[in-house]
């Protein structure tokens, strides 16, 4: 199965994408994550990415392109993969089918997870609380001025995405304010359906 976790910052992709990996035994892949990773080790991606990414900024289509195609060529990608926070620009989907269609793979479904602006801040605050009160490090952009522009990107960027899989017959729209366990168990009642 080949899903994409399509939603503004703090919609709740992560979360949902960790529980999938449990239930379907597929990797999840976030982009966010493994830019952090290459941050983390100063690899040379890492050096390019880490100030457009504190700044809340989109890192450019040929990075990010470039590091999921290698990715899912990974041999625990072989029965699928859940892209999370990837594809974010219409370039990026475009990318994502001459990917998937050199591989003669296919993508089953899009997820989209609707939730309201406001609530979306809240959430970012609250997981820089909770990574701080656990000891862990706290992302530099899970701040509410960087988030502003998380979102403005969002919009102008990534939004334009929901109508390309609309046009494509693949979009599924998810209540994302509704409960952690409800929204999965949405997800699971579109992945039955497909
Ligand atoms: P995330 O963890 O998905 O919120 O991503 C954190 C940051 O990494 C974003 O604000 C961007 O700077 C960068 N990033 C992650 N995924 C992408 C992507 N698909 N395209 C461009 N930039 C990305």
């Amino acid at each position: 199965m080949r899903l994409i976790l399509l939603g503004p910052p703090g919609a709740g992709k992560g979360t949902q994408a960790q529980i999938l990996v449990e239930r379907h035994g597929i990797p999840q892949l976030s982009t966010g994550d493994m830019l952090r990773a290459a941050v983390k080790a100063e690899t040379e991606v890492g050096m390019r990415a880490k100030a457009v990414m504190d700044a809340g900024e989109l890192v450019s289509d040929a990075i990010v392109n470039a590091i999921v195609a290698e990715r899912i060529d990974q041999p625990d990608c072989a029965n699928g993969f859940i892209l999370d926070g990837y594809p974010r620009t219409l370039a990026q989907a475009d990318a994502v089918e001459d990917m998937l269609a050199e591989r003669g793979l296919k993508l089953d479904a899009v997820i989209e997870l609707l939730v309201d602006d406001k609530a979306l801040v809240g959430r970012i605050v609250k997981r820089a609380q909770e990574a701080q009160s656990a000891g862990q490090p706290v992302r530099k952009d899970d701040n509410p001025e960087v988030f502003e522009e998380r979102l403005r990107e969002y919009y102008k960027k990534t939004a334009p995405l929901t109508g390309y899989y609309y046009a494509k017959g693949r979009l599924h729209t998810v209540d994302g304010m509704a409960s952690i366990s409800d929204v999965t168990g949405r997800i699971e009642e579109v992945l039955r359906s497909i």
